[in-house]
This record gives C-alpha cells, structure tokens and sequence, in this order.
C-alpha cells in the first residue's frame, strides 16, 4: 500500500509570482494524494495547471477533483487543467458548499463563460461529473477511499475533508477561521489521530486579530489542534500572499521549535504516508 501526497499549489487569496517567492512558491492551492493507483486532487487553484501536465506524462485516466469550496484561488486554475480537454479521461468534480447555490457545475461553468473566458466549461472534451454532497457525509469517490466531510468556518462556506485508506489518513482542512480559545470540536473530530493535516495557516498568531472575520486561521491554531487530536504532523498550508520566502523561513523554524511534527508546505513537496 502507498499514500503519497505533492503539494502543487500551497498560497491563499491569490498567485505571487515573484523572486522572493521561489522557495515556498506562489501557486494557490491544489494538492495531489495518490493511494497505491486512486488519484484524489484537492482543489484547483493555479497549481492544478503542473498537476494536469504530470496527469498526462503518468497517462491518468480517472481522477476525483475534492474541492472545498469555490473562491477564486480554489477553482482558477480548473480552466488550464489540460487533462479535462481530452476524450479519453474521467473526472469527479465534488463540492459540498453549494447545494442551495445551484451547484457546482454552475459556479465552474460561470467562471468559464462569455466574457471572462474563451472556452466554456461545456466544450470539455472529458467525461465530467460533477457531485454536490452535503457536509458530513462520507463519500467513497475510488473503490475503498473513504472520505469523511465536516463544514468549515469560512465566509460562503468550505468544506474540510479526511481521506481513510488500508490504515493510513491523511486530513484537508482549508479555509477555516479559529475562534482564540475553542478549539474546534468539528475538525477535531475530523483529524482525530490522522498521519497528516494539511491546515489553513493563512496567519500568525500575532496577526490574527486584525483579520477577524476573513475566514483563515494560524499555524499556532494548526499545532494546537493537531496535538489535542493526537494527529502526528501539520502541514502548514494556504500562506498568504505576503509572507516572502524570508519570512516563511523564519516561521518554519519557529514551528518547528514549538512543536516537531510541522513542516511547512512548498510548491512540489512530496511526502510520502505509507
Ligand atoms: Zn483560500
Ligand atoms: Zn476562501
């Protein structure tokens, strides 16, 4: 049994390209879990757009797309996602936010129509099918992939996932707002013992009060969650735009001080689970 995991894409809010963002990268989120030969893609911000290039070099032909809702930098890189243009591929598009909002085929067909965008979501060559579920519920979207789903805290909604697979768990938990002081029992429920959480580290401690109400968490939330739900490591995950590579630097040493199981997330880290 395998489970790996490669981070694509690991900003919040918006791409930063930049030369003081090469070592952390400036993709938006979009995360690869492979388990033995199940491909699940968390998100598609712009970092799904390497990920469709891997798709084709490694000839995948089905793949389910878990997406935890659907603010721009979740779902702009969907339109480059080269694999979803060929006949020959399958593709699950799951959302759990949009139910009473008509759908998730609708929010992707919007973001590619007349006038933003050239090609609509309907001249797509491959076999898309697309899945609104309610949060909670436990999805089977590959033989023997189980994944739980728990509703977030975030602006609009998000949903935060935990894949179960042969004995190995690996957790999703972006966008999400922490409230100082309560932890939340829904996403310790949700990443109760898991192997890794990947966690919305969009802030730090020290900046968070001034961003009440934007729908993101901190790093030192992630490692406190994460210990109390004996998780074993946090991916700190969906940095914000403005934290450079130097900064990065700076927290990831910090956390790694507080608490031996973080690590920070980076454009292209692989890790292996199991
Ligand atoms: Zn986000
Ligand atoms: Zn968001």
């Amino acid at each position: 049994m395998s489970l790996h995991v490669k981070f694509w894409g690991v900003r919040g809010s918006i791409a930063c390209p930049s030369p003081n963002h090469v070592v952390y990268g400036g993709n938006t989120s979009c995360v690869q879990v492979t388990l033995d030969d199940h491909t699940i893609i968390f998100d598609a911000g712009t970092g799904i757009r390497g990920l469709g290039h891997e798709i084709l070099r490694r000839d995948i032909r089905r793949s389910s797309l878990m997406l935890t809702h659907t603010h721009w930098d979740h779902i702009n890189g969907f339109p480059f996602f080269a694999p979803a243009f060929q006949a020959n591929r399958h593709f699950r598009i799951y959302a759990g936010h949009l139910q009473e909002m008509g759908g998730i085929y609708h929010v992707l067909a919007n973001q590619m129509a007349n006038p933003t965008f050239p090609v609509p979501l309907d001249a797509l060559q491959a076999n898309l099918e697309f899945i609104d579920f309610t949060q909670g519920e436990t999805l089977e979207p590959e033989p023997g992939v189980l994944v739980r789903t728990a509703p977030l805290r975030h602006p609009n909604g998000a949903t935060g996932y935990r894949i179960d697979y042969k004995g190995a768990s690996v957790c999703y938990v972006t966008d999400t707002e922490h409230i100082p002081g309560q932890p939340d029992q829904t996403i310790l429920d949700l990443i109760a013992g898991a192997d890794l959480v990947i966690y919305d580290c969009t802030y730090t401690d020290s900046e968070f009060p001034a961003k009440v109400g934007w729908g993101h968490s901190t790093w030192q939330e992630g490692v406190r969650l994460c210990r109390q739900a004996n998780a074993k490591r946090l991916a700190i995950f969906h940095h914000d735009p403005d934290h450079d590579d130097q900064f990065m630097e700076r927290l990831e040493e910090e956390a790694r001080t507080l608490w031996s199981g973080a690590l920070v997330a980076r454009d292209n880290l692989e890790l292996t689970l199991a």
